[in-house]
């Protein structure tokens, strides 16, 4: 990428400088961490709902759905957008008040700030697929209940089955913890290479750019995530 443009990013991210590595990253494959093998079965239960559905279909069935009780406050459907050759899946929480009116994922402040977290890794919006856990919004945007994530995950199951990203990246301990089936912390859960559902997809964790907006001192450790995030791309 052009060094200059990285610069550029990098100022909109807020991190002008940073050191580059003396070394070359050994001990990502120490970091491995081998997926449960409920994830995979609970995965293959899941992805059975809407097995074999195609693109339009599955956006067709994620317009009407009435699975959960948010289906009756939204105003509409978040169903995701970007390339459906997208290499990188990001995966956020769940659509806010500006989603929810707007029926795209991450068109407010997070989504600027996520743009351009991309952005340093020499990725333009439109050449990744972002997504939710889920894709209605919770109203107040309190976090999604354990059942309202359970009904929704089968429809980003089937996303991921059509697109076979190489790298998903979870942002945020709601999206990371959901796709993980865990309750371990954001922070035990970045720098390591997770693999999500039967395909075993490789994930990486990092924060919500909304917790950045509040917290810019980490930044820099999403920078880290991001990089992290694409070196485990490129080795698929
Ligand atoms: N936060 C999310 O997690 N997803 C969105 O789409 C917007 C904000």
């Amino acid at each position: 990428m052009n060094p200059v443009l990285r610069q550029e990013y990098l100022a909109a991210l807020g991190l002008q400088t940073w050191v580059a590595r003396s070394t070359p990253r050994d001990d990502a494959g120490a970091h491995e961490v081998a997926a449960a093998g409920e994830i995979a079965a609970a995965g293959e239960i899941a992805a059975a709902r809407e097995a074999g559905v195609d693109w339009p279909e599955l956006r067709a069935r994620v317009a009407a759905c009435t699975r959960c009780t948010l289906s009756t406050t939204r105003t509409q459907t978040v169903f995701g957008v970007g390339s459906q050759t997208a290499e990188w899946l990001i995966v956020g929480e769940a659509p806010g008040a500006e989603e929810d009116r707007q029926g795209e994922p991450f068109v407010g402040r997070a989504g600027q700030l996520l743009n351009s977290m991309l952005r340093a890794i020499g990725l333009a919006r439109e050449q990744v697929y972002i997504a939710n856990v889920l894709k209605c919004r919770p109203p107040g945007n309190r976090d999604p209940s354990a059942t309202e994530a359970a009904e929704c995950l089968p429809y980003l199951e089937r996303q991921i089955a059509l697109l076979k990203p190489k790298v998903m990246l979870a942002v945020g301990r709601i999206a990371a913890q959901n796709l993980l089936r865990t309750d371990v912390t954001l922070g035990r859960l970045r720098q390591q290479v997770h693999h999500f559902g039967v395909s075993q997809v490789p994930l990486v964790v990092t924060y919500h750019p909304a917790y950045l907006l509040r917290t810019p001192t980490d930044k820099r450790k999403a920078w880290e995530d991001l990089k992290f995030a694409r070196e485990v791309c490129s080795r698929v």
